[in-house]
């Protein structure tokens, strides 16, 4: 296919941004794309901060170098942003302009479900796009995995084990805090990893009564003084308070710890890395085909597109059999 489209490539001159919350591995995406595209014959242009940049003209002509010695870098080097105004027809045909006034005829997306609604409706205006899934949530269900979760996956691991130090000292009982949006996969693959006593997470919740007589039970008995409990953001308006009522109803003393923004950053696993680098240089693929309105996902370690639409309206994989793991091994 590389060889059809050095001679008559269709389109050349393609854009790329990050959008939505930054994701580790979104710099090796760009860099697969920058590469992949400049190998095709074509132009890559980098759009800073997500669609804002594109509405501002904030377009910058990359080159093999400009993408040197990121592979192992977090964060975007082409930054990121929000545009709520990016849903007004209005807004967009600014961003259209501009991408015209560039000569870009087609955009690699990275970024979220929100992101993704974005690319769609572009491509509805002209502009072929498509996404990649750049999002640390693990939240999008035509991949099984997105770039960024295993790299966060590792960084709470690496955070649970040094609690956990300090946890078992005190015959504590540790209740943490992970991100995943309103997607339990970093609390529910994460205890599962750490082996947690208990995880809770928006597919898999316990009422309150349940969790204090667990714990209460857990408390009382000799053998078993510690308890690491992971928890999904979101579900407790207050974790500290819900630490303070585990206190006060178990008798153990209680901890919690909301991980927070370390949780995004970091150098990204050779997972995400390899990951980025396939789903980017199979966008690439992908636009030269006249493909657009679609995103890209690893399905059984294969790299597959899907219809924007039909993406967001998959169901999302509740890991049930994970679930059941964890109850065997508890
Ligand atoms: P993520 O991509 O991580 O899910 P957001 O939901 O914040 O993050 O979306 C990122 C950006 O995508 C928004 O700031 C907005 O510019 C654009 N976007 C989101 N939803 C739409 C939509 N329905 N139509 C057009 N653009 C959208």
């Amino acid at each position: 296919m590389k060889g059809d489209f050095e001679v008559f490539p269709m389109i050349h001159r393609i854009g790329i941004l990050t959008s939505g919350g930054d994701s580790p591995g979104m710099n090796c995406a760009i860099r697969a794309v920058v590469r992949a595209g400049l190998s095709y014959g074509l132009e890559v242009y980098g759009i800073y901060d997500g669609y804002k940049g594109m509405v501002e003209g904030n377009i910058v002509k990359l080159d093999r170098k400009s993408v040197s010695d990121i592979v192992n870098r977090g964060g975007t080097v082409l930054r990121t942003a929000r545009l709520k105004e990016f849903k007004e027809v209005s807004v967009r045909e600014k961003a259209v302009g501009q991408l015209k006034k560039f000569g870009i005829e087609a955009i690699v997306v990275i970024g979220g479900d929100g992101s993704y609604m974005g690319a769609k409706r572009l491509t509805e205006m002209g502009i072929n796009c498509v996404g990649l899934p750049g999002t640390i949530d693990n939240d999008i269900a035509s991949t099984d995995y997105t770039i960024g979760f295993d790299t966060c996956l590792n960084t709470i691991c690496d955070c649970v084990d040094k609690i956990r130090d300090t946890t078992e000292s005190h015959s504590r009982c540790s209740i943490i805090e992970v991100m995943g949006n309103h997607c339990g996969d970093l609390a529910l693959f994460s205890g599962l990893a750490e082996g947690a006593e208990m995880i809770i997470t928006p597919d898999h919740p316990i009422p309150e009564e349940e969790i204090m007589r667990t714990l209460k039970q857990m408390h009382d008995s000799d053998d078993n003084k510690r308890a690491i409990v992971i928890v999904s953001e979101k579900l407790y308006p207050n974790i500290y308070e819900f630490a303070e009522r585990v206190q006060k109803e178990t008798g153990f003393d209680t901890r919690a710890d909301i991980l927070g923004h370390v949780q995004r950053g970091g150098a990204p696993s050779a997972f995400d890395r390899i990951l980025a680098s396939r789903m980017g240089a199979y966008a690439v693929d992908c636009l030269l085909e006249g493909k657009g309105g679609i995103c890209i996902g690893m399905v059984n370690n294969k790299i597959v597109d899907y219809d924007i639409y039909d993406a967001l309206a998959l169901p999302r994989d509740k890991h049930v059999s994970m679930l059941r793991l964890i109850d065997i091994l508890k």
